[in-house]
């Protein structure tokens, strides 16, 4: 693509855009009376303007009906959760018994760590992501505390249990090599490989295939946590052979804050009844599940790991916003995202480009396959500074400590002039904000 930094190219590739009408099924926030330039939807997706009518729709199922509406509703909602298993399934790439919605993702992440992290005296390490999301290492702490209770797991110690790849001195990002290389020194003491989708800071793409190769070559499990991949780039769990990944709904999923989150179990997993597991009788097999009786029977799906009845009002909201993915196609919106990253990447190197001292370092790979829609800016000069006054123009973006800008326009419903005002506006503020 042949990009220009005008306001008419950028209104050009917006006339041409296939998605350009999706940006109106969604609440813009307003900032000085104007709709702001939003690029935080890695944060918290917008809102889509049915989720309200679908809400609302429960809660009249829950007045006419009460607890018939588990029958009688129009989707009924012992079985609402039914209804996302095709749309998430083409998002993340898997079969369709692989995948449910449930609970929030770090209860996710314990649930399958509680099946796939089964510490040896031999086996017992965690490789993951040095700084990796503050969650996901609580997580892999407490989990290795949990087995460490056990009387003959004594020695089992976070710090000798976990280990890190961190990137190279002088690097922003985790080499892929370094990850293989890490999993084949500890070959025989990896129980368990654990990496983002996406590196939440830098918005790297991690080679997930070649992360699961390598850590089912040494005899371990491999699973994601894809907060920042689930509907940002394109998955394919299944092909990858991924053991377990979960995710959130709230940030590119749009489906709102804290909402209900996602899990994928690979099928050769889903009907070994030897595996552990904790169990709640959501979980249990439907046919029999009233009948209420003892001795737990998983449902043989992904289904198996649920514990509790569904929330909802809360799935209501998350089927509005896959309801428009639906309609979009994820294939659409990866097309899009490319060329609307890309076309902010060319702003940025512009702005570098044109100012006497370089303004920030772009930590996020340029290369397509290993960037989602987020870029992550490392600013050189008056970052905090810049940081703020962007809001003041109207410009919503997230600043990660010490000194990151990150940005992440979503083709959902950003544009390309969004793109083009936060370049000329970037320009502004640097040659402008006092330091
Ligand atoms: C956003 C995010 C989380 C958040 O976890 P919750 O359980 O939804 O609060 C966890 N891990 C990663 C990598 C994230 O980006």
């Amino acid at each position: 693509m042949h990009y220009k930094n005008t306001l008419e190219f950028a209104r050009e590739m917006d006339g041409s855009d296939p998605l350009k009408d999706f940006r109106d099924k969604f609440y813009i926030p307003i900032i000085n009376g104007k709709q702001c330039i939003y690029f935080v939807g890695n944060s918290l997706g917008l809102q889509p303007k049915t989720t309200q009518d679908y809400i609302y729709n429960e809660l009249e199922n829950w007045a006419n009906y009460g607890v018939e509406a588990h029958f009688h509703a129009k989707i009924p909602w012992v079985d609402y959760h039914d209804i996302f298993v095709e749309p998430l399934s083409k998002i993340v790439g898997c079969l369709l018994r692989e995948v449910v919605v449930m609970n929030h993702l770090t209860v996710n992440l314990h649930l399958l760590l509680t099946t796939f992290y089964r510490p040896t005296k031999e086996r017992y390490k965690i490789i993951c992501e040095a700084k990796a999301f503050p969650s996901d290492q609580y997580a892999l702490e407490s989990q290795v505390k949990l087995h460490a209770c056990l009387p003959d797991r004594q020695g089992l110690d976070p710090d000798n249990a976990i280990i890190e790849v961190a990137p190279r001195e002088g690097e922003y990002n985790i080499r892929t090599e370094d990850i293989v290389e890490t999993i084949n020194k500890y070959a025989n003491e990896v129980a368990v490989v654990l990496f983002g989708g996406i590196n939440y800071y830098s918005g790297k793409v991690f080679d997930m295939k070649a992360i699961t190769e390598a850590a089912h070559k040494v005899g371990a499990y491999c699973g994601f946590d894809l907060a920042h991949a689930a509907g940002n780039i394109e998955l394919h769990l299944h092909d990858w052979d991924v053991d377990f990944a979960c995710w959130c709904s709230y940030k590119y999923l749009n489906s709102g804050p804290g909402n209900i989150a996602g899990a994928y179990i690979h099928q050769r997993f889903i009907t070994d009844v030897s595996l552990p597991r904790l169990a709640g009788w959501w979980g249990y097999d439907k046919e029999n599940r009233f009948k209420m009786e003892k001795n737990f029977k998983p449902i043989p799906t992904a289904e198996g790991w649920q514990l509790s009845n569904s929330p909802i009002i809360s799935m209501a909201a998350h089927k509005a916003a896959l309801d428009i993915f639906e309609e979009a196609g994820m294939e659409n919106l990866l097309k899009k995202s490319k060329l609307l990253t890309g076309y902010l990447l060319f702003i940025l190197d512009e702005i570098n480009a044109n100012s006497n001292k370089k303004v920030g370092e772009i930590i996020t790979p340029k290369n397509e396959e290993e960037r989602g829609c987020q870029v992550s800016i490392l600013m050189l000069q008056k970052g905090k500074e810049v940081f703020n006054a962007l809001k003041k123009h109207g410009v919503l973006s997230d600043w990660r400590e010490p000194d990151v800008i990150r940005v992440a326009p979503v083709p959902l419903y950003n544009t390309f002039e969004d793109v083009y005002q936060f370049g000329q506006i970037l320009k502004h503020l640097i040659e402008n904000v006092q330091a």
